[in-house]
């Protein structure tokens, strides 16, 4: 069975210059199978926004025309998975796809000891009741919602250590995701080395644009730990991404190998884990370590939360189209392609003026609403108003990542989240280069309507990730004004 990719020939950049001048991302595939989309007019879309309670989480797809909310399950699958998931071996203990699965684990990020998880979250589950007791401090370079909500239920606090200018929207800071040294020693020391279980670090920080940490960072974080004798902890949803920039932008990695960058990088942890709906395209997710005192203690807790040591709650298709993603991870024209359509995206919508996170990361293109609608207070969404405007005037859902996505202090007053992003994702060889100009031009027109959208209110509000569930409304006829003023502007046009 051929589980492994062609990846002959991909060593030099898949960068094709155009005779134009133009900086235009080539698609380095081909579509073979296709799902048909619609757009509905927007009337309808301001009756679907309504029924979602101003949250994107809650629209259905059938409303959606393009949907940008997540890379999460959502990247295009590839030839070789689809035929790979047809010769799965269906067993509940010792199957072949799992022994698959491991080594392809083994193979791009050279670890040998795997416990399978049915998704990321489940990894942070079983670690962190392994590993941390309430009072704990978990140091790490940003936060994910998952990670900081299943901290705190085991009763940790989190510190985290960006540079101080990382959380800046506008950067030329090729490596934002990085750690500062300084203040992991000061966190450490300050807490108390034997209350400080883990360090986390976050490959292609997700909450702070998908922004990459250095191999150089990477080395002194890990040489702390070992000082220190804590275990570093890698979280490597996004590691593909963070893998490609390193090789773009950090000096000493310009000849290396995608696979070789991953191997180094996963050298230096003790624990990597994943969620595989990012990573590879499939579902699922696992933790993996060479050491086997670590092993030994989280497989306790796999077969009582996942299921069996060689399943983990995922399915052997999904187990065989995980081992396949693992190994086109590898590869740069599969890579590059998210990264390099989001890079795209951001260098128009700066050049329209429009504020965006720069660098260009991974995942997604991240619109910053607060620079967009700086008439809304934090205390009113700004994130998730443009969330929903963009929505009704596009039919493109995308996530907020802002002080919705945040959580309340103990007095009941809300954590302003340090930036208010829309998240528009690009899931890997998903939209193709015209749905990325519509975007473009939506929200360009959206920009010139700024003043027109105004902000939300909780009607409904989960205590735990309230962003999923949760339920707000406009707080004036916002939406019916931004409505009149797409009909006026667009005529007859969806
Ligand atoms: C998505 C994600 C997770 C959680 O994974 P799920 O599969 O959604 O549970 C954890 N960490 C990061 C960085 C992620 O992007």
């Amino acid at each position: 069975m051929s589980s492994s990719p062609d990846t002959s020939g991909h060593s030099a950049s898949p960068a094709v210059r155009f005779f134009s001048g133009e900086n235009i991302p080539l698609e380095m595939h081909k579509v073979r199978v296709v799902q048909k989309l619609s757009l509905p007019p927007i009337e309808e879309r301001l009756s679907a926004i309504r029924r979602a309670g101003f949250n994107t989480f809650l629209l259905k797809t059938r409303d959606v025309y393009l949907d940008m909310l997540t890379d999460s399950g959502t990247n295009a699958m590839s030839d070789v998975q689809m035929g790979a998931m047809m010769q799965a071996d269906d067993a509940y203990a010792g199957s072949q796809s799992f022994e698959r699965m491991q080594a392809a684990i083994e193979e791009v990020f050279g670890k040998r000891l795997v416990l399978p998880v049915h998704q990321g979250r489940a990894a942070e589950n079983v670690i962190f009741r392994s590993y941390v007791k309430a009072g704990d401090l978990v140091p790490m370079n940003y936060h994910f919602t998952t990670t900081l909500a299943h901290l705190e239920l085991n009763g940790a606090k989190i510190a985290e250590l960006l540079h101080d200018e990382a959380l800046q929207v506008k950067s030329t800071n090729p490596f934002k995701g990085n750690m500062d040294i300084a203040k992991l020693r000061h966190a450490i020391a300050s807490h108390g080395v034997q209350n400080v279980p883990l360090i986390r670090m976050e490959a292609s920080t997700n909450l702070i644009g998908g922004q990459p940490f250095s191999i150089a960072n990477l080395r002194e974080v890990a040489q702390v730990a070992k000082e220190a004798g804590i275990l570093l902890l890698l979280d490597a949803s996004l590691i593909g991404e963070n893998a490609w920039f390193i090789k773009q932008r950090e000096p000493e990695f310009q000849q290396a190998s995608i696979a070789s960058i991953l191997h180094e990088m996963c050298a230096l942890a003790d624990i990597v884990y994943f969620s595989s709906r990012k990573v590879s395209s499939s579902r699922g997710g696992a933790i993996c370590t060479n050491r086997p005192e670590v092993f030994d203690k989280l497989k306790v807790l796999v077969p009582l939360f996942e299921g069996f040591l060689t399943y983990g709650g995922m399915s052997v298709r999904e187990i065989e189209a995980m081992a396949v993603g693992l190994r086109e991870t590898t590869d740069d024209t599969i890579i590059s392609q998210s990264p390099s359509f989001i890079r795209y995206l951001v260098e128009r919508l700066e050049a329209l003026g429009i504020p965006v996170v720069t660098p260009a990361g991974g995942l997604g293109c991240h619109v910053d609403a607060g620079g967009f609608l700086p008439h809304i207070p934090q205390a009113e969404y700004p994130a998730g108003a443009l969330a929903a405007a963009f929505y009704l005037i596009s039919g493109v859902r995308g996530m907020e990542r802002g002080t919705l996505s945040s959580t309340r202090d103990s007095y009941g007053n809300d954590i302003l989240a340090d930036a208010e992003l829309l998240r528009l994702a690009l899931p890997r060889r998903v939209f193709t280069l015209s749905q990325v100009k519509y975007v473009e031009d939506r929200l360009h027109w959206l920009y010139t309507q700024r003043e027109l959208v105004g902000g939300l209110r909780f009607v409904e509000e989960p205590s735990v990730l309230r962003f999923f569930m949760g339920r707000l409304e406009a707080l004036s006829d916002w939406p019916e004004k931004l409505m009149q003023a797409f009909k006026r502007a667009f005529g007859d046009s969806l």
